[in-house]
């Protein structure tokens, strides 16, 4: 099945492989369009899907300039590359299905992947229930694992309690195409993710178990067929041994790619609002300023969104598309490891939880080691609106009390809030219950001159990959327009 707001994928690559550096440009556009304009093609954002856009549309021949409101590209690609072990605030893994960021990465030439399983793969993880610090084996046989029934006590795998509430999701995968989320067919499952695993068997308990890692902070909030395309997505990146992350850092992608545009983004241009007209579009600029282009490819995610002016207004469903598809919540806070804190108690070194505590890893990669302390969905709406040194300090009076050989041991360096982020205002977009069944994809719809892409507006694919697919599908549709 094809969006109808996705272009037919042999004529992207019959324009873009066969060398669209020598497109000709429709002989009105290329002699008398560019005169009054500031570009052929303005692009907001120079995220993943923003940058993607802007290297294609280059391609195809077109000046195009790129605006970002904050003072680095990236977006939610951001290697904290002065904080020590060198984190990742945001996209770190990519998978062999990952063809567009393969490809990006053979385009760059210096691009270093490592290992995920050899650097963070294969821990073991402690559990947090009710307060009580134990390792899986010692979880499985207290009191706690006994609130499950039998039959579910049996479903305990490697992954515990939190297999056994992924276990209730179906196998094949009822989704058998990575877009059938998208096919009318599938809109029985576009209901409350609680009720859905509860109509097949899931106990209470197995979703108290679920619900803190779920992205709406609420099992009720999320369609069971959000976590459905989750799940199929997960399928088709396969095993995990095949997860790669990157040795110098996720930005040296945003940032290498930017580095190929002819017109470097301009950095600090915070766009205010859009508009379109009879033969073209503008883009309003928070100090007042306008620029002119013949198209104009918006990329920012749907919160910020939300708040620009559009003029004319979008249509009835996309408008209410763009303010109801909600984001998740999330906080990274991270620590440097001053000493092996788990081998003071045993146990083993990350901590699931099911309590608003969230979870604990230790992360390796080549550039470093450091602790990173995640909360998502339910276990960040504790900690909304804390500052960043507040967050830091309650982040370690937790896992002080959680687990006291951490005590002396760990040291908070840094912490990211992606609901406080300006650019961003939230972290990764979900569906509710029903919003397949009524929005679709029409966030991906043009209006006018404008084109909208980013990881919210992709059809197959998700996170990183699903955003450099966002960009694709809007220079596409804006070269075919052209062609
Ligand atoms: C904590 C975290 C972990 C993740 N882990 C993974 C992972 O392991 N693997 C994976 O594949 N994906 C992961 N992702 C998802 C991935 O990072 C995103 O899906 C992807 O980077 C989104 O790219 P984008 O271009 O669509 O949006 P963004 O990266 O958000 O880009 C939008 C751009 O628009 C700019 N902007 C916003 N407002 C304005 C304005 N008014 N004017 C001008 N510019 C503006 C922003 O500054 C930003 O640069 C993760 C995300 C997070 C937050």
């Amino acid at each position: 099945m094809r969006d109808a707001a996705s272009p037919d994928r042999r004529t992207v690559l019959k324009a873009i492989g066969a060398g669209m550096a020598g497109l000709a440009l429709p002989r009105a556009f290329a002699a008398g369009g560019r005169g009054a304009r500031d570009a052929d093609v303005i692009i907001v954002g120079a995220g993943l899907a923003g940058l993607q856009a802007a290297l294609l549309l280059q391609e195809g021949g077109l000046d195009v300039l790129v605006l970002e409101g904050n003072d680095r590209v990236g977006g939610r690609v951001w290697s904290l590359d002065k904080v020590p072990g060198q984190p990742e605030a945001g996209g770190a893994e990519i998978a062999p299905a990952y063809a567009r960021m393969h490809s990006m990465i053979q385009q760059l030439g210096n691009i270093e992947l490592a290992s995920w399983m050899q650097y963070q793969g294969g821990q073991d993880f402690a559990i947090l229930d009710q307060g009580r610090l134990a390792s899986l084996d010692e979880w499985q046989k207290g009191p706690a694992a006994a609130r499950f029934d039998e039959a579910e006590r049996a479903r305990f795998g490697r992954m515990g309690p939190f297999g056994v509430a992924l276990s209730y999701l179906p196998r094949p995968n009822p989704l058998s195409e990575l877009d059938s989320w998208l096919d009318p067919r599938s809109a029985v499952l576009d209901v409350p993710f609680d009720d859905y695993l509860r109509g097949r068997g899931a106990s209470a308990e197995a979703l108290r178990f679920i619900t803190p890692h779920v992205a709406a902070g609420s099992a009720h909030d999320i369609s069971a067929l959000d976590q459905l395309r989750s799940a199929r997505f997960m399928e088709a990146m396969g095993a995990l041994n095949g997860l790669q992350i990157f040795a110098q850092g996720t930005s040296r992608v945003p940032e290498g790619m930017a580095a190929q545009l002819r017109r470097p983004p301009r950095l600090r241009a915070r766009v205010s609002g859009l508009r379109t007209g009879k033969d073209g579009a503008e883009v309003v600029l928070a100090d007042g300023a306008k620029l002119r282009a013949r198209y104009v490819v918006c990329t920012v995610p749907l919160p910020v969104l939300r708040k620009l002016r559009i003029d004319p207004a979008l249509p009835a469903p996309m408008a209410e598309a763009v303010q109801s598809i909600p984001y998740s919540s999330s906080l990274s806070i991270f620590f440097a490891i001053k000493e092996p804190f788990w081998e003071h108690d045993g146990l083993p070194q990350a901590i699931w939880s099911r309590d608003s505590f969230g979870r604990a890893f230790v992360r390796r990669t080549p550039r470093g080691e450091h602790l990173w302390f995640y909360k998502a969905g339910a276990s960040a709406i504790p900690c909304k609106g804390l500052s960043q040194a507040e967050l830091m300090k309650r982040a370690t009076r937790e896992l002080h009390e959680a687990r006291p050989s951490t005590v002396g041991r760990i040291e908070a360096t840094f912490a990211v809030d992606w609901d406080a982020n300006p650019w961003t205002a939230g972290h990764l977009p979900y569906r509710g219950p029903g919003h397949v069944s009524r929005y679709g994809n029409v966030a991906a719809t043009p209006h006018g001159f404008i084109h909208f892409a980013g990881d919210h507006t992709a059809v197959t694919m998700l996170g990183m990959e699903g955003a450099l697919e966002s960009g694709e599908r809007a220079a596409v549709g804006i070269l075919t327009e052209l062609a």
